[in-house]
């Protein structure tokens, strides 16, 4: 089963249109949080993620700020103000869908290996997951093989592999390493923490939009960027009020 992998697409209407012509031919999805915030096109972001067939959908901390259920107190400004306009730019049938998300960590089922997905952290959903150290504790704090995340927006993955050490301590070493190519999602040996970037504000200096297709069939998850029209995703955010560093970040992908 091919399973398209999709985090923090922040109203970006463009990139999330390539990003689904970019990606054929799979049969779920899972949607990590942060549909909407920063970009100009929430309903449209909304509707595009409603309408996907056999999709699971959880939360990221701008949704919630969005839907009123947190006070974006810690925002910084500019992202503050995007939440207040995203909320007042929402319908109530958008917002009470953007409200009711279930929280991460939601467990998949019916992949044939078991995952489960958040949009921080699977301790945490508002944690930011970026080094070795937090990857272990993220590891040690779910049961599953194939762990998935947003929040940080860059695309990154993370392997635990268990090692016997010697007689006669017979304990086992757990050992994470980063990994940034195409791999091995699960087999037995090696769990995976993989972060499949965002589609609507990239932050690892490429512009392109990212995201992520697992194949449960050949154990494989791919890390994906596609090109998409940024000056247009721009335009909408200066034509509609919000913060210009909005639009230009997007240019450089920071
Ligand atoms: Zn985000």
């Amino acid at each position: 089963m091919r399973v398209l992998l999709l985090s923090d697409l922040h109203a970006n209407l463009q990139a999330t249109e390539a990003v689904l012509a970019d990606a054929a031919g799979w049969e779920r999805a899972l949607v990590l949080g942060d549909l909407v915030g920063y970009g100009a096109d929430p309903a449209a972001v909304i509707d595009i993620v409603r309408g996907l067939a056999h999709a699971t959908v959880i939360r990221g901390n701008h949704d919630k700020a969005a839907a009123g259920l947190t006070n974006a107190a810690d925002f910084n400004p500019i992202a503050r103000h995007a939440a207040e306009w995203t909320a007042a730019t929402l319908d109530a049938d958008r917002a009470a869908y953007i409200r009711d998300l279930p929280q991460g960590p939601v467990s998949i089922d019916g992949l044939g290996i078991s995952a489960v997905i958040c949009h921080g952290a699977p301790f945490d959903e508002d944690h930011y997951l970026f080094d070795a150290d937090d990857a272990a504790r993220a590891f040690d704090a779910a049961d599953e093989d194939l762990i998935l995340y947003g929040h940080t927006h860059l695309q990154i993955a993370f392997r635990q592999t268990i090692e016997a050490t010697a007689w006669p301590s017979n304990q086992a070493r757990r050992i994470v390493t980063p990994l940034d190519a195409d791999m091995v999602a699960a087999n037995g040996t090696a769990r995976s923490l993989v972060n499949p970037g965002s589609v609507g504000q990239p932050r690892d200096g490429d512009p392109r939009a990212a995201y992520g297709m697992l194949d449960t069939e050949s154990g494989t998850l791919q890390l994906r960027r596609v090109v998409y029209d940024i000056s247009e995703a721009q335009r909408r955010i200066r034509a509609a009020g919000l913060h210009p560093q909005l639009a230009e970040r997007l240019s450089v992908g920071r």
